[in-house]
């Protein structure tokens, strides 16, 4: 005889694509584990807490918009789970605490679930530190984080532009011609393609949002008159960070519109230990790329090396690659603005195990300046802490190589980590989800080995609960009225997609209004 129903709640913190994939792949396992006539039946109830007021996390706030079609079935999906109205609930616009604010705490969601995921992602920039790049972050230089957030219509995060950088006379203020970006990853190839793409399209073909848009379109946009971007990196083209199909869309798809320059500086041709270095576009006899992607990049990359002009042809724009350069320092003209970045070549040497290293090109030419008036930092970034979590244990190497953040304690669900909050900053979707299959089944197995009467003192409601702290959440059907209120926007605004609504309180006021 089956034995009584009990319950598994879950609580994921996080809607973005691991969190999500987290909840639906414990709900599988349990399923397929306790299918048998004589086991205890477990019904999964989930609850999804996101600090935004709509779910998807990168997928809605990372992802390119010329890019956002290719993840339409991960935002169908998620919308899908979090309508499930027997089983799931999500609360938008909560937040667990963090040092600087928060709706409910870590802490508390122990005494509630039988079991937490924290699948919150990593949303804070890391700085290079590059000279004055502190001096000048939000007047001059910016994250890739803070652009993306801009083009992304993200509620958390604003780009304030006109104000930051128009208070300093100068070119910028005026409309920047030339934009660095640092970095050789698919964020700053991102972040790169998003400047050089002719507005028009943008606003007919993609849901780009209407402030970044004023700021590429407008004819004082001071984004408007961009007519090179250079692409400044440390490495070299052996061992760039972009994925294939991102960088040939440039390279060859967009050629129309953009002319890509790859440049690296000249070989040594003397100098100590010279032949051991190599010319960062000739086969290297021995050379072993890192995998079959890095080698697609080398061969796409050293194809093009040598084309390409000192003024772009055609109306198009210049995407200028600018190879094994370490970014050394901002240059501020007197008036505090922002004239260039400052580069160190590099040289690129075997290092003894078929790979390649940069160095300090010996004897080479000196820094170079890169002219720009704007300049966009790609850098790694990192898991915001959550109040209450060991110092640490924002990354895996802190938790000792385990997705266990907090063992259960008497009355306290154990806390798990799952994607980028696990494994740090890296990888597509697909990565995240593989994550998400394996911190689902730990998940699994801890809770169904120790049987099912681990279940901690629950208290009030996690809804009533904040309701009586005045926490105005966002439900699954008040995220719906957001987005139908965002596709007719688009669609009374002649757009091909909808118009996403950037601000957090306008989000909220739509999803309380009656249906
Ligand atoms: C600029 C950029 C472009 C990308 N483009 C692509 C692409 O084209 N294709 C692709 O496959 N992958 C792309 N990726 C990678 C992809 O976005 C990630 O692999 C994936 O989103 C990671 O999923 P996640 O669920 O771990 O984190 P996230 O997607 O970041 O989700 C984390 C969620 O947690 C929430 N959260 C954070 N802190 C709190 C808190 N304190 N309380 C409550 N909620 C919180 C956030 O609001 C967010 O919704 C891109 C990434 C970036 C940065």
């Amino acid at each position: 005889m089956a034995s009584a129903t009990k319950e598994l709640k879950l609580c994921v913190v996080g809607s973005g694509p691991a969190g999500v994939y987290c909840a639906q792949q414990v709900e599988k396992k349990v399923e397929k584990a306790t299918a048998g006539a004589g086991d205890p039946k477990v019904v999964v109830k989930t609850d999804v807490i996101d600090r935004r007021p709509a779910p998807g996390g990168l997928a809605r706030y990372g992802v390119a918009p010329d890019h956002a079609p290719s993840v339409s079935a991960v935002l169908d999906t998620v919308d899908a789970f979090l309508h499930r109205r027997q089983t799931t609930r999500f609360f938008g616009n909560v937040q667990v605490k963090t040092k600087d604010a928060g709706d409910v705490s870590l802490d508390d969601l122990r005494r509630r679930y039988d079991a937490v995921v924290l699948a919150n992602g990593a949303d804070r920039p890391n700085e290079l530190g590059i000279q004055n790049e502190r001096e000048l972050t939000g007047r001059g230089v910016f994250s890739a984080r803070q652009v993306v957030a801009a083009y992304c219509g993200d509620p958390m995060e604003r780009l304030d532009y006109s104000s930051r950088v128009g208070a300093f006379p100068g070119p910028a203020a005026e409309g920047a011609t030339d934009v660095v970006v640092v970095g050789a990853g698919n964020v700053a190839l991102d972040v790169a393609r998003m400047l050089l793409t002719p507005p028009d399209a943008l606003e007919r073909d993609t849901e780009a949002s209407r402030s970044f848009l004023d700021l590429v379109q407008s004819p004082n946009g001071p984004l408007s008159k961009v007519e090179r971007v250079h692409l400044v990196a440390r490495r070299g083209p052996r061992s760039a960070a972009f994925a294939p199909r991102e960088l040939r869309e440039i390279l060859q798809k967009r050629s129309d519109q953009i002319e890509a320059v790859v440049t690296a500086p000249e070989r040594p041709t003397s100098g100590e230990g010279g032949a051991r270095f190599a010319d960062p576009f000739a086969d290297v006899p021995g050379f072993k790329p890192a995998s079959r992607a890095q080698k697609r990049v080398f061969k796409l990359l050293r194809d093009h090396h040598g084309g390409g002009s000192e003024v772009a042809k055609g109306g198009r724009r210049q995407l200028i690659f600018h190879f094994l350069h370490r970014p050394v320092g901002f240059e501020v003209g007197e008036g505090g603005e922002l004239l260039g970045l400052r580069a160190a070549p590099m040289a690129e040497r075997d290092d003894g195990n078929g790979g390649v290293v940069p160095v300090p090109l010996p004897g080479g030419p000196g820094e170079i300046l890169v002219p720009c008036q704007i300049a966009i930092v790609a850098a790694s970034q990192a898991t915001i802490a959550l109040d209450g979590l060991p110092s640490g244990s924002e990354s895996l190497e802190g938790r000792g190589g385990s997705a266990v953040a907090l063992e259960r304690e008497p009355g306290k669900a154990p806390v798990y980590m799952c994607g980028w909050a696990n494994r740090g900053a890296r990888g597509i979707i697909g990565a995240s989800m593989v994550d998400a299959d394996e911190v689902s089944g730990a998940l699994v197995a801890e809770y169904l080995g120790g049987g099912c009467e681990r279940r901690p003192s629950s208290g009030e409601d996690l809804a009533e609960a904040l309701r009586e702290r005045g926490v105005d959440y966002v439900d699954a059907d008040g995220w719906r009225r957001i987005r139908v209120e965002e596709e007719r926007r688009g669609r009374s605004a002649g757009r091909g997609g909808a118009e996403k609504i950037a601000s957090a309180e306008e989000m909220v006021a739509i999803a309380r209004a009656s249906p």
